[in-house]
């Protein structure tokens, strides 16, 4: 660690307690001036935007202090966990930019760990108790007042020992026997209160197979995981605080016993969780809704899910900068979707190409242009870019508009489409509608309007000004399309709070609009998903992993300003 870097962290004002303190341990000399993060997911469902706030912090301070961070895989539970959700986390953190430099397992500690609890047990600090799951959690106590001791607290090291062995056979059934370490039934901090630390689970586990009956809790595998792999800086969230001195007090007692009395050992410090309005973030829940069909799978575009947003077309860069936006402190909130949705359009603004797309098309025909007469008009791909690249459009006497662009009786501030009025059709002419033909119905069928030639930019008439700018696709030169608009996935804000109501009920069932009678123009079969594309005067959309050459499908991503904010506030 260069002495530079950490003069320069200091100088800058408004570092997260979280480098401060790395910068400070590091002027300290503490860790032979090592940083060493890791980000520790459970395999048992995908990442959700939450996750991205860990991995966020955990990465980026290892690349800013020269460090390292690892990756490593909390496989402690074989029930839920799944070489699935492996291969999908390693793919979501690649896509969000960041780069671990080893990937570990717990499971690969798994004989460290179980040798350690023998050590623990031989020094009369862990025993093996009999009774069941209730009965343990009927002694515990409350936070005032003291636990009792288990039945089996003070039986000889020798029957807890063959019992532990016992406990690894497979002679031993779930529920039946755990480890606990024997601390102290009365201290204030519950988890004191004799810890389970080793408990039977006879099922497969996706890396070591059968060869273990006998699993570590979390709170005995992740500390010292911790300390086998060197790390320096253990960031994780709030609810962690409380088994912070549990994580220390292993730790001590893994140092005593590797007789290792180094300065070096791992820090645990804690964030504010990300929770999101109108979502779900726990991987329970996401479950829930996947398994049970009410959405469409893990990346279903509704979903907080990395892959979710990825399809939905939000780009890496939006979504880290609204995690700096948001920041990481020790108080818990509750972040608006709203300030999400802000950070991709903002981001998505200097870098989507820019199309020509109408979602809800009624026919304009041009009375006055030549009939077979088309023309290969020039749209700027990014007018953010000063080096932007161009695409032809192509602009003839009949056109697909938006159906509410067009008014034939409209009030006095309509700036679109309606009789004796003009407008701009986009990069192309100006034109003055002249009418409109109905079905018998009164269902409008066509709006008709003439153009004026000399109009056209670059052209003398180009600098008239007149109020209203409408895109179009010409409808002889479009390509069919499906477009999928999404919403909020659920009617309230904090979807965890409404106790009295399941959270099934509380799922917006209008979270997912189909269009398929849309029209976009034919430069849009160039592109793949995760593409950013601007479709003008509506918003941000990329082709979803459905679309086909005869096929388009398209997501929308976000619009192009937060009327659902407007919306929300009208009808409060
Ligand atoms: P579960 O929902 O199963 O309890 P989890 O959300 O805690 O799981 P893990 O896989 O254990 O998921 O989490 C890996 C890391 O991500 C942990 O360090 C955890 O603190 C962090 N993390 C999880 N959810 C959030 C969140 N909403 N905000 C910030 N960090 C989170
Ligand atoms: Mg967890």
């Amino acid at each position: 660690m260069t002495d530079k870097k950490i003069t320069e962290a200091t100088e800058k004002k408004s570092l997260n307690f979280i480098e401060q303190a790395i910068v400070n341990d590091l002027k300290e000399g503490k860790n032979d001036g090592r940083v060493q993060t890791r980000f520790p997911p459970e395999p048992n469902g995908y990442l959700h935007i939450g996750h991205a706030k860990a991995i966020n912090i955990d990465f980026s301070m290892a690349e800013k202090y020269d460090g390292v961070c690892n990756l490593r895989f909390d496989d402690t539970n074989p029930v839920k966990e799944d070489v699935e959700y492996v291969d999908a986390i390693k793919e979501d953190i690649e896509w969000l930019g960041f780069h671990w430099d080893n990937i570990y397992y717990a499971s690969d500690y798994f004989q460290q760990l179980w040798d350690f609890a023998v050590e623990l047990i031989k020094d009369g600090k862990a025993y093996i108790d009999e009774q069941s799951a209730e009965e343990i959690a009927a002694q515990k106590g409350t936070p005032t007042t003291p636990g009792k001791d288990s039945p089996y607290r003070n039986r000889p090291v020798e029957e807890s020992l063959s019992l532990f062995a016992k406990m690894n056979t497979g002679e031993v059934e779930e529920g039946e026997m755990v480890l606990r370490a024997k601390i102290d039934m009365a201290n204030a901090n519950m988890h004191f209160r004799d810890p389970i630390i080793y408990r039977v689970i006879k099922h497969h586990h996706h890396r070591t197979g059968d060869h273990w009956k006998a699993y570590p809790m979390y709170d005995f595998a992740h500390g010292q995981s911790d300390y086998f792999e060197g790390v320096t800086h253990s960031i994780c969230t709030l609810e962690f605080e409380v088994h912070r001195p549990l994580y220390n007090y292993f730790i001590d007692e893994l140092k005593d016993h590797l007789d290792e009395n180094c300065d070096y050992r791992p820090r645990q410090m804690e964030f504010n969780r990300l929770n999101l309005t109108y979502t779900v973030m726990s991987k329970r829940k996401l479950l829930t809704l996947v398994q049970e069909d009410l959405v469409h799978g893990w990346d279903d575009p509704r979903m907080p899910t990395i892959c979710g947003f990825r399809r939905r077309g939000y780009s890496p860069e939006s979504i880290k900068n609204f995690l700096d936006l948001i920041g990481y402190t020790k108080y818990e909130a509750l972040n608006d979707f709203s300030l999400l949705e802000s950070a991709v359009r903002e981001d998505l603004n200097k870098r989507a190409t820019r199309v020509s797309a109408v979602l809800d098309p009624i026919k304009l025909i041009i009375t006055n242009y030549p009939e077979h007469k088309v023309e290969e008009l020039e749209c700027i791909d990014n007018p953010e870019d000063p080096n932007s690249p161009v695409h032809n459009i192509e602009f003839s006497r009949e056109l697909w508009i938006e159906r509410d662009d067009f008014m034939e009786d409209a009030p006095k501030k309509y700036f679109r489409m309606t009789p004796g009025q003009e407008v701009r059709l986009k990069s192309a002419y100006i034109v003055k509608c002249t009418g409109c033909k109905k079905d018998e119905e009164g269902n409008l069928m066509e709006v008709y309007c003439e153009y004026d030639a000399d109009t056209l930019s670059g052209m003398p008439g180009a600098s008239r000004k007149v109020k209203g700018t409408l895109h179009w696709v010409s409808s002889n030169h479009c390509l069919p399309a499906e477009v999928r608009l999404y919403d909020r996935l659920f009617t309230v804000e904090n979807p965890n709070t409404e106790d009295n109501k399941d959270f099934r009920e509380l799922i917006n069932p209008d979270s997912l609009t189909v269009l398929t009678n849309c029209y976009v123009e034919k430069y849009l079969q160039n592109f793949k998903p995760g593409d950013h594309l601007q479709f003008q005067r509506i918003g941000y959309f990329t082709p979803d992993k459905d679309s086909a050459t005869d096929k388009l499908v398209f997501n929308r991503t976000v619009g192009l300003r937060d009327s659902w904010g407007k919306i929300n506030k009208q009808n409060k």
